[in-house]
């Protein structure tokens, strides 16, 4: 029997007015029963986190809700095999990987959000007056008000949390739009936020899809205050259209098209270990995933041959099966676009070095979304397939001659969220790094993160940043108070 999954508005689980089957991308059979939100689950679902901010919710203090989100990242660890298996559930990852990635890191998010907003100071500025007074002004931030919360299925849990920390975290009510892809572990978060204490309306989920439905209905709707989305630059476009009459704030987390330059003094051992993490962690489908890789000609036959190498050893696979070291892409509609990239690279005479199709899977697995890690060479910046995200564990590898032309290479495209720079000389680690127009570049490692730090893009990649204090000002509005302080005369 599959779950069945509702809409969570004002405390409660209420059903939609239609639903939806959710199918798992490991054998095609029905994951759960989703209930779509309509306009009036929707409206339901703002006016009930409207309402949460006009009542004590509104008036609560830093101390008590850093002590929330506290509370939620330990229910979240009570409940994490709950978490597992429902986010295991929607997109067929391996356990393990899961088990580290995934669910850890959405306690994390809510300590390490409990731990900015504790450390806010006020902002304050004294002013000399034109008549030998002063003005003091000091800034109250206030919460954006009623968020809209849309995210994708990659990495749901996290990347949800990501966002619900600071909001909460700042004050706000949420109206969260899972993936209709990945609905479950977002319902879950409803019992664990009831379980934490956190006021009915202040967290609500709405199902269903984009266009035409709870995405959509969500994002048009005249009483939410921002939106803060995570997804595909297109639909990010379609989204600030749909807030334009409002002129209500984004932040956008997009789409990447992400470089490593891999330099001949690099340590190949460390190099070749972190380009197959970038490349093929989550199935390819991590939004800092690598999908270009420029290799300085004197190592490029070794890198190339090392890297196949390391593709070839993936194992697709049951996620409870210990063995499995690579999970499925999402859903069949998504390999199909990933095989189209695929097919269109060969067509365009990339020389296919690893990988290249669908892998022989157990017939109990046959309606799955496998595909094998795969790697070309001989293609140019020029085609489809170096220019546009294909979110598969998917790369193309090019020879380069002088740190001028790699720089010149890696920032050839209209992405710009995440890069990665291999070699063992610091200056021009440093150097190459700040050269690259992203958000977010590492020397000799990939996906390290503290959480305090600037996160998002530029170009197609994003809208501003989120992470520590740069969520906060995305998620507070604040006013400023001026008080004159007159003169003291002559004493
Ligand atoms: P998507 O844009 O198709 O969907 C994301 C969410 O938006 C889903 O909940 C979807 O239902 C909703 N949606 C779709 N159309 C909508 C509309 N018109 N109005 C309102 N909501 C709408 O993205 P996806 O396929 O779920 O996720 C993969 C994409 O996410 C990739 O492009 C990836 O790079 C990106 N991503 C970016 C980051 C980042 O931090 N920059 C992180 C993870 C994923």
């Amino acid at each position: 029997m599959t779950r069945v999954l509702r809409n969570y508005v004002g405390g409660e689980f209420v059903d939609g007015a239609s639903s939806f089957e959710k199918i798992s991308p490991v054998d095609g059979g029905a994951v759960a029963t989703v209930h779509e939100a309509d306009a009036v689950v929707v409206d339901a679902a703002v006016a009930a986190a409207r309402a949460a901010l006009n009542g004590p919710w509104g008036r609560s203090t830093v101390a008590q809700r850093a002590a929330l989100l506290r509370r939620i990242a330990g229910r979240i660890e009570e409940r994490f095999e709950d978490l597992l298996a429902a986010e295991v559930a929607d997109t067929g990852k391996p356990i393990a990987q899961a088990r580290k990635l995934d669910i850890a890191r959405a306690a994390q998010n809510f300590r390490s959000f409990a731990d900015t907003i504790a450390a806010e100071g006020l902002d304050s500025y004294l002013t000399d007056t034109a008549d030998g007074g002063r003005a003091l002004n000091y800034a109250v931030g206030k919460p954006l008000g009623v968020v809209a919360v849309i995210v994708p299925w990659n990495l749901p849990l996290l990347l949800l949390t990501w966002k619900v920390a600071p909001a909460i975290g700042c004050g706000n009510a949420v109206v969260v739009k899972p993936s209709e892809e990945t609905p479950s572990s977002a319902t879950l978060l409803a019992e664990i936020m009831a379980e934490a204490g956190v006021p009915d309306g202040v967290y609500n989920v709405v199902h269903g899809f984009g266009t035409g439905s709870a995405g959509e209905l969500l994002t048009t709707h005249h009483d939410i205050d921002g939106v803060t989305f995570t997804g595909e630059s297109r639909t990010g476009s379609s989204i600030m259209k749909a807030v334009a009459p409002w002129v209500r704030p984004v932040s956008f987390e997009l789409g990447g098209k992400n470089a490593a330059l891999v330099f001949d003094d690099a340590d190949l051992d460390r190099t070749v270990e972190g380009l197959g993490r970038s490349i093929f962690t989550n199935t390819g489908q991590v939004c800092l995933c690598t999908e270009r890789v420029y290799v300085q000609r004197g190592v490029f036959d070794e890198v190339v041959a090392r890297l196949a190498k390391l593709a070839a050893e993936f194992r697709p696979g049951l996620p409870d099966d210990p063995l499995t070291t690579m999970g499925p892409l999402i859903s069949q509609a998504h390999r199909a676009k990933v095989l189209s990239y695929l097919s269109l690279a060969t067509r365009q005479g990339a020389e296919c070095v690893a990988g290249g199709g669908i892998p022989d899977m157990p017939s109990a697995l046959s309606e799955g979304a496998w595909i094998e890690p795969t790697l070309w060479t001989g293609l140019d910046n020029a085609t489809a397939v170096m220019r546009e995200e294909i979110f598969g564990p998917v790369a193309g590898l090019v020879p380069f001659d002088t740190e001028q032309e790699a720089i010149r290479l890696a920032n050839d495209t209209k992405y710009g969220l995440a890069a990665a720079v291999w070699t063992r000389d610091l200056d021009r680690g440093h150097r190459v790094a700040q050269r690259m127009n992203v958000g977010m570049a590492w020397v000799n490692a990939w996906y390290l993160r503290d959480l305090r730090s600037p996160f998002g893009g530029v170009g197609l990649s994003g809208v501003g940043r989120e992470g520590g204090r740069h969520s906060m000002r995305f998620y507070t509005s604040p006013t400023n108070v001026c008080v004159r302080i007159a003169g003291g005369g002559d004493d």
